[in-house]
């Protein structure tokens, strides 16, 4: 089983007890007390209360040149580290250039330390560890593999800093490869944002433990998750080495709500697998390396993810060059926020976000699709959002208005459709207040977080109550403008509806269940209630 260790940085006895307490409480399997700036006393009079010793404990203390706090010299350092191994913890952590570059640490070290992972003497158990804070060594396999010959290490670890996803995966190719020679267990990190999936996922490839920290506290190293986010949002303790695993393409991509969605809709639903950020830099070469890099692990069973900005498009050429075949509307739409890898190697995809977009119109007014048709529908916005439910309305024979800022680019998204799937045409968004249009759809950012008091258009007269408003914008939820619709008695809808709707279709295409759609929503509502 992989553990939770919770890290935690020791100021003074009284106050890590209690935090020591609550980490166990959320969840933690282990300590790791960070002693950098603790002295002998601190240690002895932690390592010596059974409180402390409710759950096995590491001592570390690190020094700058570590990325730690420790402020004297080296041999007072190995004298406090030296000090904490007599006092049994279950573990001490040292640096692998510690123990290299110090002979004589060795060898007053040695007598204190548990001969291997079986030595039932109460001895704390030696985990050597290499860090770098900038970039992943070039020789990081053959350190891995030189420190599990010391004998006296029982646990090997390395942290490094993954500039991007590629270099994370690394972490996962090396759990691949090294078990066959290297027969002790192992932590392999990846640190900053890029490498929070190597904590994630760390159950999964069967590493010794992983860090997080209690909710509100300090982290100890770069992309940190906490505890809580790590049980509850990323299914650890049910993870084991072939789940499917799903996620979020974007960049950025930490800010995304998809996790909280997609993980509680698994949860709930009983499907394997857990859904994670996977942060690709914007170019397509480098979204093709990295989806190629991910599909390329042997254990690493991605079967689906979500596409957002920048990379709609790039999923889109990405699916053509693998022979993937898109249905009518993505194909026009040009597109897609949807790719699924099946067992069978081939590639799918599609564009989820106009038909979430009509299922969550259809819900909230109970009309069916041929209704639709009749309709006169404003667009607003002739941006990516509005490509797609331009081209959704169209091919369901609705007449669309392309209300746009800049009238060249609305005319541009006219001229694509108008008489080729429906009746589209354009117009400036200042002449909105003529509109003889009974749906409006909001697909500028207009209103989005800051900006929140912010409408997309200056004149509202034409919105009344015949009018259903629709605003893509979640963040809020409910915007100004669907305040203000609503108070002039339109039918308001929110975006949060579309969201959750377009993921509901993602699930479905990811798992072939049928997707919870309420526990989806209510993951929703509660991700955007704790930005
Ligand atoms: P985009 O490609 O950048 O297009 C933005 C469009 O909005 C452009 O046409 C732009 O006009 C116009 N615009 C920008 N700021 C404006 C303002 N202050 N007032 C009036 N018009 C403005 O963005 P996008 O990808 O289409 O996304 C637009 C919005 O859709 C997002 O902000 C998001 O809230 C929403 N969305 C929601 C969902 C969902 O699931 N609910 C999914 C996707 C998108 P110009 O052409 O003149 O620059």
């Amino acid at each position: 089983m992989t553990s939770i260790v919770a890290p935690i940085f020791v100021r003074s006895a009284d106050a890590v007890l209690p935090q020591i307490a609550e980490a166990v409480k959320q969840g933690a399997d282990m300590i790791e007390l960070r002693c950098d700036e603790a002295n002998h006393e601190t240690i002895e009079a932690i390592l010596t209360r059974p409180e402390a010793r409710c759950t096995p404990i590491i001592v570390t203390v690190r020094a700058k040149a570590e990325g730690g706090l420790f402020s004297g010299n080296e041999t007072d350092r190995l004298d406090l580290i030296l000090h904490a191994c007599r006092l049994k913890p279950d573990y001490v952590d040292v640096e692998f250039d510690t123990w290299r570059e110090n002979p004589d640490f060795p060898a007053q070290a040695v007598p204190l330390l548990a001969k291997d992972a079986t030595d039932p003497s109460g001895r704390p158990k030696l985990i050597l560890s290499t860090h770098d804070f900038l970039s992943r060594p070039a020789d990081l396999q053959q350190r891995l593999t030189a420190m599990a010959e010391i004998p006296s290490a029982c646990l090997i670890k390395a942290a490094y800093h993954a500039k991007n996803l590629i270099d994370a995966l690394e972490a996962f190719g090396l759990y691949e490869e090294l078990p066959q020679t290297i027969r002790k267990p192992l932590v392999i990190i990846a640190m900053g944002e890029a490498g929070l999936i190597t904590r994630i996922l760390a159950a999964k490839y069967n590493a010794a433990f992983t860090f997080a920290v209690p909710a509100g506290s300090a982290t100890t190293a770069p992309g940190q998750p906490t505890i809580t986010e790590l049980i509850r949002t990323y299914r650890f303790r049910s993870q084991v080495r072939n789940s499917p695993v799903y996620g979020v393409i974007g960049w950025p991509v930490s800010h995304s709500i998809s996790p909280m969605i997609h993980n509680a809709g698994f949860q709930s639903a009983g499907c394997p697998g857990v859904y994670v950020p996977l942060p690709i830099e914007p170019e397509y070469e480098a979204f093709f390396s990295a989806v190629t890099a991910l599909r390329g692990l042997r254990d690493f069973n991605l079967r689906g993810a979500s596409v957002t900005i920048p990379h709609k498009a790039h999923a889109a050429r990405y699916l053509e060059n693998a022979g993937g075949v898109l249905d009518e509307t993505s194909a026009r739409i040009g597109v897609i926020n949807t790719l699924y890898f099946p067992s069978d190697g081939t590639v799918g995809g599609t564009n989820s976000d106009w038909y979430g977009a009509i299922e969550a119109m259809r819900a909230a007014t109970g009309w069916n699709l041929t209704d639709l048709a009749f309709k006169r529908v404003a667009v607003l916005g002739a941006g990516g959002a509005a490509r797609a439910m331009v081209a959704g309305l169209a091919s369901l024979g609705a007449t669309v208005v392309v209300y746009n800022r800049t009238l060249k680019r609305a005319q541009e998204l006219a001229y694509e459709f108008n008489g080729k799937i429906g009746h589209v045409s354009a117009a400036l968004l200042n002449e909105f207040a003529g509109t003889n249009c009974s749906v409006i759809i909001n697909c500028t950012p207009a209103g989005m977080f800051p900006n929140v008091k912010t409408i997309p258009v200056d004149d509202m007269t034409a919105i009344n109550s015949s009018t259903v408003v629709f605003d893509t914008v979640y963040n809020p939820r409910r915007t100004r403008f669907l305040d203000l619709s609503a108070r002039q008695g339109a039918q308001t809808i929110e975006g949060l509806e579309m969201l959750v709707r377009q993921a509901v279709i993602q699930f479905e295409g990811f798992t072939g269940k049928t997707a919870p759609l309420g526990v989806m929503r209510v993951a929703a509502e509660a991700a955007l209630a704790r930005e």
